[in-house]
């Protein structure tokens, strides 16, 4: 993996201060066959789309941010949505030629793709890899049927597993998604389907807690009381069983929601995770960078045709630009890091914000969150316990 290094800004060689620093690249796809009723990430259904205007668009935004970040190495690839895997793979082929073109690509480049298991879409598995798509991540959501007609979602089990396989043909590296935590599900019932899933993992599987979020469907269907959702205290005996049986399997958690064997894990969610620089493109897409002493956030135009059409006048769709001041980069640094297992080492305060983890955090809040069991802190790093993570809103709240 190519990453950046973490030590203190003073602890630096001036070899390893000159080294560009490494850069992920998101690319977003807005474009979903029907929108699941959990949903609220930026994805739209149209009838038709224009691929060639699309594929010109991504393209000449990547111009854009390339030409601020030239020189930098691309490490990691994820095209997310939305459904990436509705693209043609020459429109991926074509894009991930113009990154090659832009900037210079790691040898060992991780280039993800989240792909939903419809038949027509896993059809185009090869010719994705031939692409150059090394990873997929696989929308699979539930080994039930009576569960994914509930989730919404346009695929059958039978699509699943032969999704499932196709994947571990196809690509070198693949993960898939499930959502646990739905109503009228036992830890039992979980466990089972767990294992069955376990059973047909590869390297990593990500596991989510189903959240109803607000402007949802299901938001509007509960409200209605359509459905109840688990108590609190099943929810934590789901989060609990989840982990112990991922661990004994050798997947053990490297973040709230993601497993992993060693080595395995994602590398480009680890660049956000670990709060490194990012380059966004497509519509609704954030990024990150750091530009001289300053952490530049970017989100460009959310809706599709506002985005293209921003896009094809001025060669680039974003909508906001600024740069973070001190407080907020406290708060995204802590948010995410603390996601990981692995916390956040020392050396990334120091880095980041010119400060030490006991100055940059307030004393009278970091303490009874130790002493809680919720934190911890020595020598190397500042990590959330599992209590804490499994709590981890809470404990942002009462840190920050
Ligand atoms: S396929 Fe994924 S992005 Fe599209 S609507 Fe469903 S959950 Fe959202």
């Amino acid at each position: 993996m190519t990453s950046a290094p973490s030590f203190p800004a003073s602890a630096r060689s001036p070899q390893l201060v000159c080294r560009p620093q490494p850069l992920a690249l998101y690319i977003h796809w807005p474009f979903c066959r029907s929108k699941c009723p959990y949903c609220d990430f930026n994805s739209h259904v149209r009838e038709s789309i224009d691929e060639e205007r699309w594929r010109r668009a991504l393209v000449a935004e990547l111009g854009h941010y390339a030409a601020e970040t030239a020189g930098r190495p691309i490490a990691s690839i994820f095209f997310g949505g939305g459904t990436p895997s509705l693209m043609a793979p020459e429109t991926v082929a074509s894009v991930l030629e113009r990154v090659r073109g832009l900037w210079p690509v790691a040898a060992e480049v991780e280039i993800t793709l989240e792909a939903n298991p419809n038949s027509v879409e896993a059809e185009r598995f090869g010719a994705l890899a031939a692409a150059g798509i090394n990873r997929v991540s696989l929308g699979i959501q539930a080994l039930d049927e009576h569960a994914l007609k509930f989730l919404g979602r346009a695929h059958g089990l039978a699509e699943a597993y032969g999704a499932i396989e196709l994947a571990r043909r196809s690509f070198g590296r693949f993960s898939f998604d499930l959502i646990y935590g739905r109503p009228g599900q036992s830890v039992e019932a979980w466990e089972r389907e767990l294992t069955h899933a376990i059973g047909l993992a590869g390297e990593h599987l990500s596991v989510y807690q189903l959240t109803i979020e607000p402007s949802t469907a299901f938001a509007t269907a509960r409200a209605r009381g359509d459905f109840v959702m688990p108590d609190e205290e099943t929810e934590a005996a789901l989060y609990e069983s989840t982990g112990a049986l991922l661990e004994s399997v050798g997947l053990p958690a490297y973040e709230i929601s993601n497993h992993a064997c060693r080595g395995a894990e994602c590398r480009h969610n680890l660049a956000y995770w670990r709060y490194r620089d990012y380059v966004g493109v497509g519509p609704g897409a954030h990024g990150r960078l750091s530009i001289g002493s300053e952490k530049v956030a970017t989100r460009q135009r959310r809706v599709p045709e506002t985005w293209l059409a921003a896009v094809e006048s001025k060669g680039h769709g974003t909508e906001e630009r600024f740069a973070l001041d001190q407080e907020a980069r406290r708060a995204e640094l802590v948010m995410m890091g603390l996601r990981l297992v692995e916390g956040i080492p020392r050396g990334r305060f120091e880095s980041e914000l010119g400060l030490s983890v006991e100055t940059a955090l307030d004393h009278g809040r970091l303490t009874p969150l130790i002493d809680a069991g919720f934190l911890s802190l020595d020598t190397e790093r500042l990590a959330a316990t599992a209590a804490g993570r499994q709590r981890l809103n809470a404990v942002l709240s009462a840190l920050l």
